[in-house]
């Protein structure tokens, strides 16, 4: 049978949100539980558009673990692939928009469950069966999770899968930014499908000018990239193949949040490319494809936290049709 499946790597942990906006984390009355992680995100993206994914990745054998590995089950996203960690805690991230405008973040993170995955806990077989294999995250930092990591971008590629990556930057997260810098670009070249925000363009490249010129420095000689992204918030999405490039406008939405609105515009993404793999190829399709990814993430913005604005395909053709 022809695969569908989409494999999503990395972490989930719950975000502390802050119950009311534009203050700091120290002066923050009270906290709301949102359920979070940019790849279990994605996977969740992708079952709500009526496609099939699964998360790899590690929890603690605790409270939070439970709850977010029973988010994944209702949402019908396999949780195969999951471990649960005997000894260390599910991660925590405490985050504020605050009144400068400035987000501020904390994380339990010391270590927590997803950083201690290990290469020999992976679920190989599953990893083999997926047709789409999508990471993204904060998984390259530290060891054992970065080992695990690289070894399922290698079993997935062996296997056929196409790699789609999405660097996340979580500079905050990292030693250094240089050292950040130096282990997105190390696992560059072996995706097939990158999409990066207009931030971690800057970041990566080190010009403030988002154009063009600047977005193909990243399409380096020894890569295997067939498709580059660059989402620009209410500026909509650019796209990069080795024949055509362009732009695709985003949709006018009342935006309230804009939490998960690139893990929304991926798992479309994904989606589409696992229906339809000349996506890649078909500049009028891949132009289709992105006004459909576009809708998902605007429809995001419009209500509060991730998982619970995510859209389906009926939200999405109501926006289509305007
Ligand atoms: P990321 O969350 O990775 O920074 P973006 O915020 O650029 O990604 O969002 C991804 C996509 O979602 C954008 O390309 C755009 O199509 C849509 N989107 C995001 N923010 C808005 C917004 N304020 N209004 C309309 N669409 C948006």
């Amino acid at each position: 049978s022809e695969k569908s499946l989409i494999v999503s790597f990395g972490e989930m942990l719950i975000d502390f949100v802050p119950t009311v906006s534009g203050v700091s984390l120290a002066q923050a009355p009270g906290f709301l539980k949102a359920p979070g992680g940019a790849p279990a995100n994605v996977a969740i993206a992708v079952t709500r558009l009526g496609g099939r994914s699964a998360f790899v990745g590690k929890l603690g054998d605790d409270e939070f673990g439970c709850m977010l590995a029973d988010i994944l089950k209702q949402n019908g996203v396999s949780g195969e692939g999951i471990c649960f960690d005997k000894g260390a805690r599910t991660a925590l991230a405490f985050v504020t928009l605050r009144a400068d405008g400035e987000r501020e973040f904390m994380f339990y993170r010391n270590p927590s469950a997803d950083m201690l995955l290990r290469p020999d806990e992976l679920d190989l077989d599953l990893i083999r069966s997926a047709k789409v294999f999508h990471y993204g995250s904060i998984s390259l930092i530290v060891e054992p999770c970065r080992s695990a990591h690289l070894k399922a971008m290698e079993v997935a590629k062996k296997a056929g899968a196409l790699l789609s990556y999405d660097p996340n930057l979580r500079l905050p997260l990292w030693p250094s930014a240089d050292e950040a810098r130096n282990q997105i670009l190390s696992i560059w070249d072996q995706a097939d499908v990158i999409k990066v925000s207009d931030v971690e363009l800057e970041f990566l490249t080190g010009s403030n000018k988002i154009d063009d010129e600047t977005a193909l420095s990243l399409w380096r000689p020894t890569s295997n990239l067939k498709l580059l992204l660059v989402t620009l918030g209410e500026n909509g999405s650019r796209y990069y193949t080795k024949n055509f490039r362009g732009a695709v406008d985003a949709f006018h939405v009342n935006t309230i949040d804009t939490t998960g609105a690139g893990d929304a515009f991926v798992g479309a993404l994904l989606c589409k490319i696992v229906a339809d793999s000349s996506i890649l190829e078909n500049e009028s399709k891949l132009r289709e494809t992105l006004r459909f990814a576009n809708a998902c993430g605007a429809i995001t913005t419009t209500k509060k936290g991730a998982i619970p604005a995510l859209p389906n395909e009926a939200d999405v053709l109501t926006l289509l049709k305007g």
